[in-house]
């Protein structure tokens, strides 16, 4: 179909809740991903850091295709084999000591939440059930994550937005206990921030929460949905900074593309799910979960977090340039290949610009270009970009 055609019917037929561009995919490999009218693009956005094998990698493309043709869907009645060997791979390379499966990330915080609340629950009562997220985080679009996502154009018009849900001055342990008290439940922090920037927490401040939770009865809880799964040089965010959360909410990158959501969490956290506590249709299904091994699978065995780690020293160490050249580029800021550029100016027109280059790139919050490419990256693409940027940026007139 061409590109007009397919605007025009999307546009009768789908609710207007995204704001696209004119564009349409049919294919991809690794970074690289062709149009409708076969213009090819370097994608460094990979499906909002979902791609991190690249685009239809074949391990995924093979597993979901054997597993299509025995079985997609039976249902949690039943055990099926793929949940638990994702669950397993999960288990043995992680903090956690057992999963549960769902299809989205939004939907892995809500089950984030409500195995804090519950544990909380059993075991001092029904009183502390308070969560406590930070200022410039990002969680979802459900009404539960709404309610612990900074950002009040998100929430407007949707109230009442669910309560018991404070919020902390992101890498102030000071703010954080300013909030606590006998009600508090959890601590809820993205280890890497993600949409509020691509700004990383400090290990200082992750180990006074750590603390600070041991000595309060208070869970902390890592969203690595964007900075997990191999993104930032490790195969979870938190190993760099030596602080394990109790409970881990995983989406995005775990399913190669393919749509699947995670909460891990330690024995005893766990234990305070039994039947009927929680539960999901699709969840875990044959297929997600097949997908998901053969994601981590390839992952590990490539140790595809250190591919991460030098190819975004790589791409950091280019990006300052920038910083020290022009004097609107503020602050190279990020970790491994989850990676973003501070401008004292809107991204908007540069992502604009760099798409006209057959470049895609992203801008979050406001005024900071995000990078997130598939860790399949080589130098010479970190060098289109930087090239095309360069360019930009030189006939950029900032007053
Ligand atoms: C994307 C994201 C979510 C939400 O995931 P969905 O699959 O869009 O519901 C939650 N937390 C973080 C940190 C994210 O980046």
């Amino acid at each position: 179909m061409k590109i007009e055609e397919l605007v025009t019917m999307g546009e009768t037929y789908l609710m207007n809740n995204y704001k696209r561009l004119p564009i349409s995919f049919v294919e991809g490999k690794g970074c690289y991903v062709t149009d409708t009218e076969n213009n090819k693009f370097l994608d460094f956005i990979g499906g909002i850091a979902v791609n991190n094998l690249g685009h239809s990698p074949e391990a995924v493309v093979t597993a979901i295709k054997e597993q299509a043709e025995k079985l997609m869907h039976v249902s949690n009645l039943f055990w099926i084999e793929s949940q638990v060997t994702l669950a397993k791979i999960l288990v043995e390379n992680s903090f956690a000591d057992k999963a549960f499966f769902c299809n989205s990330g939004a939907e892995a915080n809500e089950g984030a939440i409500k195995l804090a609340r519950k544990y909380a629950y059993k075991k001092f009562g029904n009183h502390k059930h308070e969560i406590i997220a930070m200022t410039g985080s990002f969680h979802g679009r459900t009404l539960g994550t709404l309610a612990i996502t900074d950002n009040k154009k998100y929430q407007e018009g949707y109230g009442p937005i669910p309560e018991g849900f404070k919020f902390a001055e992101f890498n102030n342990i000071e703010s954080v206990n300013a909030l606590v008290n006998e009600n508090t439940c959890g601590i809820l922090v993205e280890p890497v921030q993600g949409e509020g920037g691509v700004t990383p927490a400090t290990k200082e401040f992750l180990e006074a929460l750590k603390v600070l939770c041991k000595e309060k009865d208070i869970l902390l809880i890592f969203d690595e949905i964007q900075c997990g799964i191999a993104r930032t040089g490790k195969l979870f965010a938190y190993q760099h900074f030596g602080v394990e959360p109790d409970i881990m909410s995983l989406a995005k990158a775990l399913g190669g593309g393919f749509p699947i959501g995670a909460v891990v969490a330690t024995e005893e956290i766990a234990a305070a799910w039994q039947p009927g506590d929680h539960g999901t249709t699709f969840g875990g299904n044959p297929l997600a979960c097949a997908s998901g091994v053969a994601t981590l699978q390839t992952v590990i065995n490539e140790k595809l977090w250190e591919k991460a780690e030098t190819m975004g020293s790589y791409f950091a160490e280019k990006l300052q340039v920038f910083v020290d050249t022009y004097p609107w580029v503020k602050e190279v800021k990020g970790l491994g290949l989850m990676m973003g550029l501070e401008l004292e100016i809107e991204g908007a027109s540069i992502v604009q610009k760099a798409f006209n280059e057959g470049i895609l790139i992203n801008c979050t919050a406001g005024k900071v270009l995000r990078f997130v490419p598939p860790l399949v990256v080589e130098k010479e693409d970190i060098d289109i970009v930087i090239d095309a940027l360069q360019e930009i940026f030189t006939e950029m007139e900032v007053e």
